[in-house]
């Protein structure tokens, strides 16, 4: 079997539940997102644009999630590739939400590279492609020099763009940064967004987040290890996106490593106690730290520790 068909074979839930084979709810909704005539739907989905960690696996991109709701895309995190996973999806679910010039909120787990380097990518590429409004970043305190940054070290693009032929407007490659708080940070007619503080190792600053919507409880959790905080926001939420790692990976028999996975990390024993005690009506993991070993070694030990619905989060999944 090719690594294609491998991935797409993978996509199908553990427990076979029909209707998580649609994108998200029955044939209508699944007709709406691929764009076949019908209106666009009202439900919310979840889309994975990469599920990936900060290994270069071509088929995990660097973390980022979208959760949409009517038509607009909510980001959570801006890992590698960010801008052309959402045209992947645009392509594939037909997402309109997704297009690039519709990229125009983001939410930051924390500021590690592999969930930040497509961030300079959100700010310029949706701009480039005729983006007016500015981007509104949400995250942890030091979001707002990074940001100041990237714009330093892109100052003479900006230049070329707006004094040149290209003729790029003068506000959609700004930026409004919300340093945050654990609390509700965010709402609109659509949803109501609530950071809640997660434990990531050395990390002053670490978030998960919670999207309310009028059909949907969706929460992330970043990149966490095993906290209570995560029970507390999904307490019997529609989707719950968690990361894991597999500790059957060699780097695991070092001491050093074996304690930067338990202070950083998940792993499928405390993945399965997070997710009883929290019993999401789908648990979906994220981020798979897999180290080195087949997907399916991971998976074989979350399913000895977890009965309920769950599946592998994949690239471009729509949950
Ligand atoms: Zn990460
Ligand atoms: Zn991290």
């Amino acid at each position: 079997m090719n690594s294609w068909l491998m991935r797409k074979s993978l996509v199908v839930p553990i427990f076979a539940v029909t209707s998580l084979l649609l994108p998200v709810g029955g044939m209508a909704q699944a007709a709406a997102v691929r764009g076949d005539e019908a209106r666009p739907t009202m439900r919310t989905q979840v889309v994975i644009l990469g599920s990936g960690t900060p290994v270069a696996d071509p088929e995990r991109w660097g973390p980022a999630v979208a959760v949409v709701v009517n038509d607009r895309a909510y980001l959570v995190d801006c890992g590698p590739g960010v801008v052309r996973r959402a045209a992947a999806a645009v392509e594939k679910d037909g997402i309109a939400a997704l297009k690039a010039p519709n990229l125009d909120i983001v939410f930051v787990t924390h500021l590690h590279s592999d969930h930040t380097l497509g961030y300079p990518d959100l700010i310029f590429s949706p701009w480039v492609l005729g983006r007016t409004a500015p981007l509104e970043a949400y995250g942890p305190h030091g979001l707002k020099k990074m940001t100041a940054n990237i714009e330093k070290a892109w100052q003479e693009d900006i230049r070329v763009r707006r004094a040149g032929l290209e003729q790029a407007n003068a506000t959609g490659y700004k930026v409004n940064v919300h340093e945050i708080a654990p609390g509700i940070v965010y709402r609109d007619e659509n949803v109501t967004v609530t950071a809640f503080p997660v434990k990531h190792g050395i990390w002053k600053e670490a978030y998960g987040y919670k999207f309310e919507t009028k059909d949907r409880k969706i929460v992330l959790s970043g990149d966490t290890a095993p906290t209570d905080e995560v029970v507390k926001a999904c307490d019997g939420c529609d989707v719950l996106l968690h990361e894991v790692y597999n500790p059957h990976g060699n780097e695991l028999n070092d001491r050093h490593w074996k304690e930067y996975f338990r202070t950083f990390h998940t792993s499928p024993a405390e993945l399965g106690d997070i997710a009883r005690r929290a019993h999401p009506k789908l648990l979906v993991t994220y981020h798979q730290v897999l180290e080195g070993l087949p997907e399916e070694d991971l998976m074989e030990q979350i399913k000895k520790e977890y009965s309920g619905e769950w599946v592998s989060g994949q690239d471009l999944g729509v949950y």
